[in-house]
């Protein structure tokens, strides 16, 4: 048993609640390597940002368990050496399927997981959610649940279309659960390609998709019912365009992807929403970076050459999600 405390981590309930009372979102940035890990504290240090480092299962999977413990424990430090006197960064477990997977991570050394047992009917997730917030909050280990079905593929957690929450059940839920944080579903969805082509309208100048908005009808009556409860918001990734036409451009093929626009996540992140899942896009920005090195110096074998740019322009792409969308710098 290790105590996150230890490793120099913190939980969500403070930074939730300076989040929702600022008018500003937590960024959750998922990582599976050390060059993604070296991006998100060198962009959250420089900006001082309080950040969130997600690990899914398929992450822990890929990366072993173990190693990514010490990896954020490194990251702490590695924060200080940055400058970063106080570093507020949290290490959580990102849609949990069992009990079992989230006690193993509070075992661990997590600081936060999330139970999503969403797809479960009502009273089975209400229980399921129960147990684990009754077993992490003797650690005070904090807890995200959820509520609705987003669509779209994010390790092993599946759907082809998406329901909306139910504004009428989040009083019940968050009440017999527990729960620190809800994560609800109002059009986002996981991976780059969250819009089919029919759900979207083109832009007829640049010919590009341009998405349906997001449903802030659903978010607004769900704020009412809970009133300053922080709200979690995934598969918030914008894909950008830019990094999309680079991949394309040396050699690969992403046709039609599609993310959720800047401006909705920003004025999301103005609301209870304070924490906000962003993972697609540090996937586009390294893999553009590494496909332009490969298309230019086809010779280059040495990994630090492409696995270099690679993190430079995922710490840009950090930046900026922090200071021009979810509004944490300075906040921590
Ligand atoms: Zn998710």
């Amino acid at each position: 048993m290790v105590s996150y405390k230890d490793l120099g981590l913190v939980n969500t309930r403070e930074m939730f609640k300076k989040a929702i009372n600022g008018g500003y979102a937590i960024p959750a940035f998922n990582f599976n390597n050390m060059e993604q890990l070296q991006a998100i504290i060198k962009a959250s240090a420089e900006t001082k940002s309080p950040v969130i480092l997600q690990v899914s299962k398929g992450a822990r999977n890929y990366a072993n368990q173990t190693l990514l413990r010490y990896m954020a424990q490194g990251a702490v430090e590695y924060a200080k050496e940055l400058g970063w006197e106080n570093p507020q960064i949290c290490l959580h477990l990102d849609h949990g399927d069992s009990f079992e997977l989230c006690k193993s991570c509070v075992d661990f050394g997590f600081s936060s997981v999330m139970i999503d047992a969403s797809s479960l009917p009502y009273e089975e997730n209400i229980a399921l959610t129960k147990k684990v917030v009754e077993y992490a909050h003797q650690f005070d280990v904090t807890v995200e649940a959820e509520l609705g079905v987003l669509a779209g593929v994010e390790d092993e957690v599946a759907s082809e279309v998406s329901h909306y929450t139910k504004p009428e059940e989040v009083v019940d839920f968050a009440t017999r659960t527990g729960c620190d944080s809800l994560a609800i579903s109002i059009g986002t969805s996981h991976g780059a390609y969250k819009f089919t082509p029919e759900q979207c309208t083109r832009d007829p100048k640049t010919g590009r998709l341009v998405p349906p908005p997001l449903a802030f009808d659903v978010l607004d009556a769900v704020m009412e019912q809970l009133p300053g409860f922080p709200i979690v918001l995934h598969g918030s990734s914008s894909v950008p365009q830019e990094y999309v036409d680079m991949i394309n451009q040396y050699g690969g093929k992403l046709p039609d992807a599609v993310g959720i626009p800047e401006e909705q996540l920003r004025k999301a992140a103005k609301s209870a929403v304070c924490k906000i899942n962003i993972d697609s896009d540090s996937r586009l920005a390294f893999t553009a970076a590494v496909r332009k090195v490969f298309w230019e110096k086809p010779a280059e074998f040495d990994p630090r050459k492409y696995c270099g740019p690679a993190r430079d322009l995922m710490t840009e792409l950090y930046k900026h999600k922090i200071i021009n969308v979810l509004g944490s710098d300075g906040k921590a």
